[in-house]
């Protein structure tokens, strides 16, 4: 029995940071279910179209018996709801300027004010949040009576979700900043894109963690706590402990073979290759030469020491 208030963790942070590795981890605790991205399948892993996708269990996700379950109680609840396309983003102006107006976390108070009085203004932003807030509420609760668990984990990672999570009264709503090395982060946008040089990859890795630092304001400071990508590789099951406790959920054991666990899960790639093994990934360390590095010390060297690590 889903309780009134949906428990509900969000994990934010910037791209490459963990957050599949930890939504897997999650979903391997007995009372808690992930399906990673919240906001379903992004365009550019659609390379065969969303009929030949495929969720982590092995099912085409058209067909797998869970996420149909998951639709079929979301409607129920209410909701317009289709798996080829989930519509849980905030989405509220079709202008990518407005939308960033109207979403992205800053560090000013005012800020929020401004918000309050602008977004009525958008032909239709209201009606959209409502609607969004409405699905995403029925999406959690759908997945957590499928699962028969009680917390939901959502690691769809962009910080403008904490604003309007916040928002939701049903939602029961946690906050974790994960976090990884400047070095690291860097290195993997720059992996990933070769249009990314190691400046822009730090400003990447940067931007990301400053809009998820400046979206605490909107939770209790009891309700956000920051983690290490180090940490959770060092000692998952220590880290998953504290999670447990930080969510007030009974503690439990993640089994060795996790990996091997049922698991419906959408997302980056390591999803179907994972073979269950933590380590961290230390592979910027031959992919950064020295003046690399010192691109990133200045970009982001400062903001990675206040986020607990010891470099520079
Ligand atoms: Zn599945």
């Amino acid at each position: 029995m889903v309780p009134d208030r949906v428990p509900y963790l969000y994990i934010s942070g910037a791209s490459f940071s963990g957050s599949t590795l930890l939504a897997f981890l999650l979903n391997a605790h007995t009372h808690m279910v992930s399906v990673s991205e919240t906001c379903g399948v992004l365009p550019h892993r659609l390379i065969k179209g969303i009929d030949e996708y495929r969720c982590s269990c092995g099912e085409r996700l058209l067909s797998c018996p869970f996420f149909i379950d998951v639709q079929e109680r979301i409607r129920e609840q209410g909701s317009t709801f289709d798996l080829r396309d989930w519509k849980n983003h905030f989405r509220l102006a079709d202008s990518l300027l407005f939308q960033r107006l109207l979403t992205r976390p800053t560090p000013w108070g005012w800020s929020e004010l401004l918000r309050n009085v602008v977004t009525p203004l958008f032909p239709g932003a209201a009606r959209r949040e409502r609607e969004i807030a409405a699905r995403n509420l029925h999406f959690a609760r759908a997945v957590l009576e499928v699962s028969g668990k009680r917390l939901f984990v959502d690691a769809q990672k962009d910080p403008a979700r904490v604003r309007f999570l916040s928002r939701i009264e049903e939602l029961d709503l946690y906050v974790i900043h994960l976090v990884r090395d400047a070095r690291a982060g860097a290195s993997s946008y720059m992996k990933h894109n070769p249009a990314n040089d190691a400046r822009r990859g730090a400003r990447r890795w940067l931007n990301a963690n400053l809009t998820s630092d400046y979206a605490r304001h909107h939770v209790p400071a009891s309700r956000w706590m920051r983690l290490r990508y180090d940490d959770l590789c060092a000692d998952h099951q220590g880290v998953i402990d504290h999670i447990s406790d930080f969510t007030g959920t009974p503690r439990a054991a993640i089994p060795a073979s996790f990996f091997e666990t049922p698991h419906h899960i959408v997302g980056n790639e390591m999803r179907l290759a994972g073979t269950g093994e933590i380590r961290p990934d230390n592979s910027w360390r031959k992919r950064l030469d020295d003046v690399q590095v010192d691109v990133v010390r200045r970009v982001a060297g400062a903001a990675n020491r206040r986020f607990g690590f010891d470099w520079p």
